[in-house]
């Protein structure tokens, strides 16, 4: 049976935040922050098990940013010390606070609104985290020796997280890297096997996500220099695939990725993703079966798991409504197809 998922993040309702925006404000006062965000994602299940996602994420509605929502409870990190840095190799230039001291996990992070979803989901709940390599290349680096420590330091604290979010019943626990295709070659070399530490001990299952980013200019703009094939993850699937990872999520609507490097990854399951996140244009079922259909070409379909290639947060909501309705009825055409 082919399942369906999303990456991770939808828009937040007008109401909550500012819409089409990354980094966007919270619009309702501090007090009310949690129930608001509750009731956002309340909205975001229902709209996912409607449209036939079986695999359901709250749609980071608990934080501002995939990053920076795991970062702002974690100890050691400098906030007023802002830096300005040229993140995913100098794709663009962020203003990201400092790590200044050992980072430490003082408690939950995103414990409250994860116990909230899944008590009110009822298939399976996905929760995800931002990978180790990604954080270290989102914030800037004033303690550790090297990038790759602060990496490992990163790791065990997304350990405890997971392994807290596992005991409160979320069914997957998927690491964002999207720093990966950015730094491909330090992704096989330290990337893969610091993301393992990440994951050690999980039972639950484990996936981690690997696009060429959100639909922003910047990378509409990276994207137009890499040329008609992009194999940037052919440099690390070797090293992913070896890994204890279980689940892959990719790029695949409307990407120039070839397909058969997904052939690298043959003890995986494959999050395919059948929906471009940088347009408003909604696919037709039609269009969303035609790419699972030409990923099962290098993929066996019982590994197969319809996605969309990276969240959804920019888009505008009703927009996101349609894909995700798109989604669900393209796996069906797709099921009935095999
Ligand atoms: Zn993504």
């Amino acid at each position: 049976m082919i399942r369906t998922t999303v990456a991770g993040s939808l828009p937040k309702p007008a109401w909550l935040a500012e819409p089409e925006k990354l980094w966007a404000p919270w619009r309702i006062p501090d007090d009310l922050l949690f129930e608001g965000q509750s009731d956002a994602a309340l909205a975001w299940i229902k709209c996912q098990e409607d449209a036939g996602i079986d695999i359901v994420s709250d749609g980071e509605q608990f934080r501002k940013h995939f990053v920076h929502g795991f970062l702002e409870k974690i100890e050691g990190i400098d906030w007023n010390k802002m830096t300005t840095m040229g993140i995913r190799n100098d794709r663009y230039d962020a203003q990201v606070p400092t790590v200044v001291a050992e980072v430490k996990r003082t408690g939950s992070v995103h414990g409250a609104g994860a116990k909230f979803c899944k008590e009110h989901t009822n298939g399976q709940y996905k929760f995800t985290l931002p990978g180790p390599m990604t954080i270290c290349d989102t914030i800037a680096n004033g303690y550790y020796d090297t990038r790759p420590d602060m990496a490992r330091a990163f790791a065990r604290l997304l350990n405890e997280e997971a392994k807290e979010l596992e005991a409160l019943g979320v069914d997957t626990i998927q690491f964002d890297e999207p720093a990966f295709n950015a730094f491909t070659k330090e992704a096989a070399e330290w990337g893969v096997s610091i993301l393992e530490e990440a994951a050690d001990g999980l039972k639950c299952t484990t996936a981690v996500h690997i696009c060429y980013g959100y639909g922003i200019q910047e990378n509409l703009d990276w994207k137009e220099t890499l040329g008609d094939e992009w194999r940037q993850y052919e440099d690390f699937f070797p090293a992913l695939n070896a890994s204890k990872i279980q689940q892959v999520s990719l790029e695949c609507a409307d990407s120039h990725v070839p397909h058969e490097v997904m052939a690298i990854l043959k003890d995986k399951e494959i999050l395919v993703g059948a929906i471009n996140v940088a347009t408003e244009e909604i696919e037709t079922p039609e269009k969303v079966c035609a790419t699972l259909t030409a990923a099962s070409e290098f993929v066996d379909p019982e590994r197969i798991i319809a996605c969309t290639n990276c969240g959804m947060a920019p888009l505008p909501r009703h927009v996101a409504e349609g894909k995700l309705q798109a989604l669900g009825a393209g796996a069906e055409l797709f099921r009935k197809s095999l």
